[in-house]
């Protein structure tokens, strides 16, 4: 990696051409040092400019970049994740209630590649040209990524790559289907979920595809868990008066024993869910719960990390996603469309400004939209 001084120099430099080009070179050459200030930022929205965040990060995304990879991003389980996209917005064989995305669009079994792996290849060898050097490579995105049926060649094509740990981010429903347990074997890590203990719980919290049954997705988890030779560290989202009382929560503590993962990570509502009636679980409750479960349990709500090479970059987008919300109010897919960054990236910046108490949400036709915090 180049010295950081060199680099940075570099990086104002381009940062600075990008924002004067955007001002249709409106910015006089004396405005250059007033480039990062508010006010400048302001005038260049009002005369119909658009902060790009890939500008603004100074790091040199080309288009085919931003289409299939994102990140790294701050993971609360993985450290420094780059994440790969390989469904469109917002495809998944689930409707959680409390998914942060919104609702799903598509809701869907079928198998197909959605994003070519040779695609996603090519951006990832470029990332890494570069000298990208995440702590994992994490199959995930815009919905459920084993829908993707390219998901194996992928993983083997990874592998040729780096020696990157990969990681799957999953809700676990494909995990019964043999071709699916034979493509994530190639895997390090995969991350499924579980956020219910009986049918009638698991049709409310996550809404599944008719051809998905309780005991399909539960069977095929622990099926999975037993002949999988990475680690399972499965996901338990837990939402207040659904699943956070002790029968529910012990009915889900006896499937995560019979599937035997190496950790389980309790969670819960952090950021606005798809549907209000999502609501977070107190922490007295989620370490009751915690109780209930044997083996190695965390409680991972609320505990995103902050990595410190990346507080400067996410101060500069996240002034660029209160710029947009205040011009009109937005979901975290129309932020993701405005500034043209991955919407699990909107979704962060979105919860950052949240807890700085810059802005909040207001539903709307049963939909959350973010608006600033002083708007009435
Ligand atoms: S939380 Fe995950 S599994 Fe549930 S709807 Fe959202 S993307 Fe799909």
């Amino acid at each position: 990696m180049p010295p950081m001084r060199g680099r940075g120099a570099q990086i104002d430099q381009r940062r600075n051409r990008l924002y004067y080009e955007r001002a249709g070179g409106r910015a006089k050459p004396s405005d250059r040092r007033r480039l990062f200030a508010g006010d400048f930022r302001q005038d260049l929205l009002r005369q119909g400019g658009t902060l790009r965040p890939t500008a603004v990060r100074g790091r040199s995304l080309n288009p085919a970049e931003r289409k299939h990879i994102y990140g790294p991003v701050p993971s609360r389980r993985l450290g420094r994740s780059l994440g790969l996209d390989l469904v469109p917005y917002k495809i998944c064989t689930y409707d959680c209630i409390y998914c942060q995305l919104g609702r799903t669009t598509h809701k869907t079994m079928e198998r197909k590649a959605y994003v070519p792996a040779d695609d996603v290849l090519r951006d990832l060898e470029e990332f890494l040209r570069k000298g990208g050097r995440p702590d994992y490579i994490s199959l995930s995105g815009s919905g459920e990524p084993t829908l993707n049926a390219d998901t194996g060649r992928l993983i083997a094509g990874i592998k040729q790559l780096t020696d990157i740990p990969v990681a799957v981010i999953t809700n676990g429903s494909l995990l019964w289907m043999e071709e699916v347990q034979e493509e994530l074997a190639q895997a390090d890590l995969i991350l499924p979920s579980l956020d219910a203990g009986d049918e009638n719980i698991f049709q409310t919290v996550n809404r599944p595809h008719p051809e998905l049954s309780f005991m399909r997705v539960a069977e095929g988890l622990a099926v999975f868990s037993r002949h999988y030779s990475g680690m399972v560290w499965l996901e338990v989202f837990l939402c207040a008066g659904v699943t956070d009382d002790p029968e529910q929560v012990g009915r889900i503590a006896e499937w995560a024993e019979i599937i035997h993962p190496q950790r389980i990570q309790l969670n819960t509502v952090v950021r606005p869910p798809a549907e209000s009636q999502a609501m977070a679980v107190t922490g007295e409750k989620m370490t009751a719960a915690k109780a209930l479960f044997a083996g190695d349990v965390d409680i991972i709500a609320g505990t995103e990390n902050q990595a410190p090479e990346g507080h400067a970059a996410r101060t500069l987008d996240d002034e660029a996603v209160l710029s947009l919300l205040h011009r009109r109010p937005c979901t975290p897919n129309d932020v993701a469309k405005g500034l043209d960054m991955h919407v699990n990236e909107a979704v962060k910046h979105l919860h950052h400004l949240l807890k700085a108490g810059k802005i909040r949400t207001v539903a709307k036709n049963e939909v959350m939209f973010y608006v600033p915090a002083a708007r009435e």
